[in-house]
Order: C-alpha cells, then sequence, then structure tokens
C-alpha cells in the first residue's frame, strides 16, 4: 500500500488511468460528430505511445493494433475499452469484467443502489 502523497507505483497509475479512461467513455456521446470522434481516436493513439510504464505502453499498442479501436458510439467504445482493460487483466491474472455491465460501473450506478 502506497500512501497518496507518494509517487504512484505501476498500480495506483493504473488504478486512476482507468478511472480517468472509462469515465472518458461514460461521458462521450451516444451519437458522437466526427470532430469528437477524431479526437478519441488521436487521444488513444497518443496515449498509447506516452503512457508512463513502457512496458503496460508497449503491449497496449500491441493491442490497439490487433484490435482496431471503436468510436462510432458511447457503448462501442466503452464496450471496446472494457475489452481492453480485460486483455490487462487476462494477462495479469486478475478477473475477468462482464462488458455489459461497464455502464453500471462507470456511468449510471449499479442497479442494485449501492452507488446511491
Ligand atoms: P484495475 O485493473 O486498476 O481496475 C480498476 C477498477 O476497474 C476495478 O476495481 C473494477 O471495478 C473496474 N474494472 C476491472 N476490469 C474492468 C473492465 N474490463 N472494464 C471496466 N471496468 C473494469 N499493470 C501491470 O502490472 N502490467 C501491465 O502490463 C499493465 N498494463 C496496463 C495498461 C494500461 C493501458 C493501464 C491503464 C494499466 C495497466 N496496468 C498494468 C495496471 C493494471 O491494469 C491495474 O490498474 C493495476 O494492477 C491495479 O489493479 P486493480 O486490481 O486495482 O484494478
Amino acid at each position: 500500500q502506497v500512501a497518496d502523497d507518494c509517487p504512484p507505483d505501476v498500480e495506483a497509475l493504473g488504478r486512476s488511468t482507468w478511472t480517468l479512461l472509462h469515465t472518458i467513455a461514460a461521458n462521450y456521446p451516444k451519437s458522437p460528430s466526427y470532430r469528437e470522434q477524431s479526437d478519441l481516436k488521436t487521444f488513444m493513439g497518443v496515449f498509447s505511445r506516452l503512457y508512463p510504464c513502457w512496458v503496460c505502453a508497449e503491449d497496449f499498442q500491441r493491442y490497439m493494433e490487433k484490435e482496431q479501436i471503436r468510436v462510432d458510439s458511447r457503448n462501442a467504445f466503452g464496450t471496446w475499452l472494457c475489452e481492453a482493460h480485460n486483455a490487462v487483466n487476462t494477462k495479469l491474472g486478475k478477473p475477468v469484467f462482464d462488458c455489459s455491465k461497464w455502464e453500471e460501473r462507470w456511468r449510471t450506478g449499479w442497479k442494485d443502489g449501492r452507488c446511491d
């Protein structure tokens, strides 16, 4: 456990980064404009080159080459991102997340009311 006022390790950086990425997906439009789609693609491409865990970044770039990013709607991107996160989970031996629930986790809150 590293304190919040110390430099982040790979785990703390990862948790914060996934929070940012899934929250971007949660706030992405259902029907994005051409500009919004293009911005998201550019952002994710640059992100995959600048992510400051180099092993992580290399693998993520490889993933993006194999699994083309989907930016044509909120659900398309949210699901693509969930699958990308699951690929990392699998690599690290963590449980796979049910991608039909990505919006409950990151946008609406759980249907059982546990975020209310
Ligand atoms: P995290 O994996 O950080 O997840 C945070 C929360 O997201 C979870 O508690 C859960 O509620 C939710 N969640 C889990 N899976 C999904 C999903 N599929 N979709 C939506 N929500 C989900 N670490 C390494 O050691 N090696 C690597 O190569 C590596 N590559 C990474 C690549 C990227 C692009 C990023 C952002 C992080 C990477 N990490 C890597 C960090 C790693 O993924 C974890 O963030 C870190 O191990 C902390 O894990 P955690 O168990 O706290 O949960």
